[in-house]
Order: structure tokens, then sequence, then C-alpha cells
């Protein structure tokens, strides 16, 4: 089973109530999806490997430090765009690379349309960026992607998850740590997490 970690941050449990209001307009709702992302990303990254580095102060040389893993921010399309730019401003030497999935309605798998991962992996840790991890679809066929890349250090950052989502990408990747702000009571028959905050990417983009 994978580590699964639940932020108690008093910010995290602020912003993400004022994230789930009904009444939050898109642009606040944009604004506390990148605070809240930021803050889970800064729980998620405390075990990178730094070396030590020294560094010059006004005054005199003084012990330091320089991260040396490489890290890959990878947001699946659409809703995990919201996420990257506040933790790439923590990160600014993250690469970022997309994944775009679509649902086949015949089979209701996903089936990958957009992916320029590189041939080879450039980066020595990934975080997976989605909201919501619903049904668990697209964050196990993600995961499949990078690992099938090459990708060995591979984490889940979302905000909501749903018990159901949880249970699948931790059965199907048990090495993937996954970090959420919530997690909710259920999935509803369309799909959606219950209470959740509705659809992420409509609450984002002004759209639906
Ligand atoms: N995707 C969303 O945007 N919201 C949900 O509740 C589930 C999946």
């Amino acid at each position: 089973m994978a580590q699964v970690f639940v932020s108690q941050h008093p910010l995290v449990k602020h912003k993400l109530t004022l994230l789930r209001d009904k009444h939050t307009e898109p642009k606040k709702f944009r604004e506390l999806v990148r605070e809240i992302s930021i803050l889970l990303a800064y729980e998620a990254t405390a075990d990178l490997t730094v070396e030590p580095k020294s560094v010059e102060t006004p005054l005199a040389t003084a012990p330091g430090y320089r991260l040396s893993d490489e890290i890959g921010l990878i947001p699946i399309l659409r809703a995990g765009l919201g996420m990257v730019e506040g933790i790439w401003e923590m990160m600014p030497s993250a690469e970022v690379w997309h994944i775009g999935l679509f649902r086949d309605e015949r089979t209701l798998r996903p089936v990958s349309y957009y992916n320029r991962l590189p041939v080879h992996p450039t980066v020595s840790v990934c975080l997976v960026l989605d909201p919501m991890l619903a049904t668990g679809g697209s964050a196990i066929a993600t995961v499949d992607i990078l690992k099938h890349w090459g990708a060995s250090r591979i984490k889940f950052v979302g905000l909501i998850g749903a018990p159901e989502g949880v249970k699948a990408l931790s059965e199907a990747h048990p090495d993937v740590p996954i970090h959420l702000a919530a997690i909710d009571d259920h999935l509803n028959e369309r799909g959606y997490i219950v209470p959740g905050l509705g659809d992420a990417g409509d609450r984002q983009f002004g759209t639906g």
C-alpha cells in the first residue's frame, strides 16, 4: 500500500474550505489552487536530496546546501495546469512535462493524447499534479507512462482524493506516495468527488 499523506497544515485546511465554496469565483479559485499546491509541494518535497555547498556572505564563508535532485512537474491536462505555476516558482529549475489523457467511452480506460516526454528521463523526481484523484484512472495511466519512460521516484500531489481513487492508485503503484489536502466521502455515479468542489477544470477556467 502506498504511503498516503493528508496535510494537517492549518493554512491548507483554511484555504481548502474557501476553494470548495461554490461562491468562490474563478480568479480566487485559481489563486487558492496555486497557494494550496505550493503548501502541498512543500510537504511532498521534504525528502529531496541536497549536497553541501558553501557560500560567501558579506562577512565570511557559511556552510550551505544545493538541491541535487532534478525535479519534473507533470500536470495532467487540463485541471493540473493550475497547480504548476506556484510550485514552479518555488523550484524554478524544475522541468515541466504535460500529459493529456481522455477517457475512451467504449473501454472507459484513459488514452494518452498528448505526451512530449523526451526519450530518456531527464529528472530524478517526478511530481504528478492533478487536483482531483477521483477514480484514479488518469493518475495510474500517468504513472504507467512515467515508469515506462524510466522514471524511478514518482510522487502524486493532488488537492482532494476520493477513497476509491486513493485505493486504486495505491494498489496499482504502491511505491508512489500520495499527497493530498483532503480525502472526501465518496464518488458519485458521474465520477465526481462528494462533497469535493465540483469540476476543478471548469472552476479554474470559468467554463461549464
Ligand atoms: N474531476 C473533477 O474536476 N472533479 C471531481 O469531483 C472529479 C473529477
